[in-house]
């Protein structure tokens, strides 16, 4: 494996404190069994699962509780074995708020039984059923966005690179750099695997030079590989260069335009989590059970990562980190930019959930006064999807849709970056986020009044076509009567009998 440098510096963007030192101390706390799991149905971006199983109903780990039913979808599996105790709704955290949706509650018997060897399906030889199991596998992108891997490895678009995002700049996070030190050969063969899918000629794996332990495990294991289409980036510490738009720009320099997806123009992102997700699916048959959670803030009693199973409540998993400790402000599911803040800890941790932080007091940012913008534009300069946030802002507040369309508001990233260097503390990512939803509320009524009137046109123009047709024959009776004396004849004959059957049917009736 290759290391190299890229020459460009990511725009915009900021250098912040990491506190990732606690929860990286020691390695990732294995053997963790819930005495309860909520599986949600729909962990991922796409449609819901079908629950294959019914209330009562013992169940092993690894087996299919609930069935991807669209191709869109990625399947839910038991963590553990237990009972199914209900399928009912509960809330439940997704990419950016809590929702409330269909869930499997088991009761584990604390047996952790698994499935008997060989029940799970062995990998095919066709790229075809090998997306299809991982489908089946439910594989989600475990970067956060939960994209279905399948549909994302699909034979759609060719790509040109597939870039394995090992770049964990948000604050509190470290699950995926302590996955890098510790089963680097598991990803890089898990990336090898998903690059033959896509017949990718070259595959980059991305990580932060902040990262030294993960690099040299990286490293060390692309070596081992042989695989000469393998190379390693170490980028800047700087967030939010994570993000895919931003780590396409900064490895290849082009630029995602903000209407296509990176995977329309060559270049498919895949997370280091997925990667290793793949590879114990391929090489073990072990469908997707857990995801490594990093528990951090200075409100538990031992920060570390935690190989989690999915459906875990996430009391439980605080109370297996030793609890809470001090004076906690806020329970926060992600990082503590782009990661929001939870009303409870009994929802379940789902395939999506990288980070909890229990914050103290001291580490959640004071909520200062807003003051007027005094157009300083640090926003701006901060702002890595180059944009406008001032501007933006304005917009926002005018409730101007149409400048913020041509501002950009739907290329921001909601990355925080604006809020934290605003010197009058003006919350803009929360504006921005607000703005998102009202704006997407206008658009569907502009296209639904622009479909209304569509439709009235339409109408119209068929009632003026039908009285056009009525006319014309109209004309077209009267000119034939007009010109052919014997029609003439005929039709003024046909309406004298017409007349007088009329008369003698009268006159029967008297
Ligand atoms: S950083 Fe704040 S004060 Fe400065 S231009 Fe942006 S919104 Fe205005
Ligand atoms: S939240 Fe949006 S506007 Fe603000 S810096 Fe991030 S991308 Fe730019």
């Amino acid at each position: 494996m290759l290391e190299y440098t890229p020459d460009r510096r990511p725009t915009g963007g900021l250098r912040l404190p990491a506190h990732k030192e606690a929860s990286t101390a020691q390695p990732i706390a294995r053997g963790f069994v819930p005495r309860t799991l909520v599986l949600a149905l729909q962990q991922h971006q796409g449609p819901p699962t079908t629950p294959v199983v019914r209330r009562g109903e013992r169940v092993l780990r690894g087996q299919v509780v609930a069935r991807a039913r669209a191709l869109r979808s990625a399947a839910v599996h038991a963590s553990t074995s237990g009972h199914v105790r209900a399928i009912e709704d509960r809330l439940v955290p997704s990419v950016h708020a809590v929702h409330r949706t269909r869930c499997i509650v088991i009761d584990a018997d604390g047996e952790d039984e698994p499935l008997p060897p060989g029940a799970g399906s062995a990998w095919p030889e066709d790229p075809e059923k090998q997306l299809k199991s991982i489908r089946d596998g439910g594989i989600v992108g475990l970067g956060g966005g939960v994209f279905p891997t399948a549909e994302k490895l699909g034979p759609q678009t060719p790509c040109k690179v597939l870039i394995i995002n090992g770049v964990e700049c948000e604050p509190y996070i470290s699950c995926d750099d302590m996955l890098m030190r510790e089963a680097a050969a598991e990803i890089v063969d898990g990336a090898l695997i998903m690059r033959e899918l896509l017949a990718a000629p070259e595959c980059i794996v991305a990580v932060e030079r902040d990262k030294p332990q993960a690099i040299e495990a990286l490293l060390e294991a692309g070596r081992a590989s042989g695989d000469a289409s393998l190379r390693l980036a170490d980028i800047p510490t700087i967030y939010p260069t994570g993000g895919e738009r931003q780590l396409v720009e900064m490895l290849t320099g082009e630029e995602v335009p903000s209407t296509h997806y990176p995977s329309e123009i060559g270049y498919i992102c895949q997370n280091v989590g997925t990667a290793f997700a793949v590879h114990r699916l391929v090489r073990a048959g072990e469908p997707l059970l857990s995801r490594v959670v990093t528990v951090a803030g200075d409100g538990i009693a031992r920060p570390q990562n935690v190989e989690t199973p999915i459906g875990t409540p996430i009391g439980e998993l605080i109370e297996f980190c030793g609890g809470y400790r001090g004076d906690v402000d806020r329970l926060i599911l992600g990082g503590s930019m782009m990661g929001y803040a939870l009303p409870n800890d009994e929802m379940p941790i789902t395939k999506g959930s990288n980070c909890l932080i229990a914050a103290a007091r001291t580490e959640v940012r004071q909520d200062f006064s807003e003051r007027f913008c005094i157009r300083c534009g640090n926003c701006g300069t901060a702002c890595p999807a180059r944009l406008l946030p001032q501007e933006l802002l304005r917009a926002a507040r005018d409730n101007d849709h149409a400048l913020l369309d041509e501002f950009g508001l739907t290329d921001c990233i909601e990355c925080g970056c604006c809020d934290v260097i605003c010197p009058s503390h003006i919350p803009l990512t929360e504006v921005f986020r607000n703005a998102k939803f009202a704006h997407a509320r206008y658009q569907r009524q502009e296209v639904f009044s622009a479909e209304t009137q569509q439709r009235f046109r339409r109408h119209e123009e068929r009632e003026r076509a039908d009285v056009q047709r009525g006319k014309d024959l109209q004309d077209q009776i009267r000119h034939e009567v007009e010109t052919d004396e014997p029609a003439r004849q005929q039709a003024i004959e046909a309406a004298i009998e017409r007349a007088r059957q009329r008369r003698s049917q009268d006159t029967d009736s008297e």
